[in-house]
């Protein structure tokens, strides 16, 4: 499957925040965009224009995709999804893409990061509802139970994540029981749950022209 190889923080210099894709190395000094604080290659002398609407909308997209790890082709598709659903499309979106599993593993600490989570993933180390699940944009819904399979417990990549996470806790709609490794998504997160600082109506928009 396609997955993106290059170094990451190029991603966050890109985009100028921090995107926090490297988990606990994105507090430390260390991070790249603390030490580096530029656009990286050709495209640093673009930093001082005035962006305009559509490349503002664009820049949104791709901040959002790039948090979220996913391709383009994929991320059109659970956009396309947002639409079909009834609602608000943007809160839509941004639901689907919190409710992925590789986000929940994340989000209950179980790694450190989606990207960890997307590789813990496809080892086959995650249950959900007792049964074995390795596709990372796998759809959780309210009441569905993710565990770390019982061969996978010892697992130091999953205990360190825990011991160091507060992530899960401080989500109302996620629950954590780290003595026996699960977690349960209890309702679908609202918008104001949602930890996200994006303005992901300004993908509505791009994709309505
Ligand atoms: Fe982004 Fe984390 Fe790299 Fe910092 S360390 S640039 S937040 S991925």
């Amino acid at each position: 499957m396609a997955r993106y190889r290059d170094a990451v923080c190029k991603l966050c210099r890109r985009e100028g925040s921090k995107l926090f894709l490297k988990g606990d190395h994105c507090l430390t000094q260390k991070c790249a965009l603390e030490r580096k604080a530029y656009i990286p290659g050709e495209q640093a002398h673009r930093r001082t224009r005035r962006l305009s609407q559509y490349a503002l909308q664009l820049r949104e997209k791709q901040k959002i995709k790039r948090i979220y790890g996913l391709l383009e082709k994929q991320f059109r598709n659970c956009f396309q999804e947002a639409v079909r659903e009834k609602g608000i499309t943007s809160e839509n979106f941004l639901r689907l893409l919190e409710c992925r599993l590789d986000n929940g593993v994340y989000r209950l600490g179980f790694a450190a990061s989606r990207r960890a989570a997307r590789q813990l993933i496809r080892h086959r180390h995650f249950l959900v509802n007792d049964k074995i699940v390795d596709i990372p944009s796998y759809e959780l819904s309210p009441g569905d139970i993710v565990k770390v399979r019982e061969k996978s417990k010892q697992l130091e990549i999953i205990a360190n994540s825990l011991k160091k996470s507060g992530r899960g806790r401080e989500l109302p709609w996620l629950s954590v029981d780290k003595a026996n490794l699960s977690g349960t998504l209890l309702s679908l997160p609202t918008r104001e749950e949602i930890p996200v600082a994006v303005d992901e109506r300004l993908v509505v928009e791009l994709y309505s022209k």
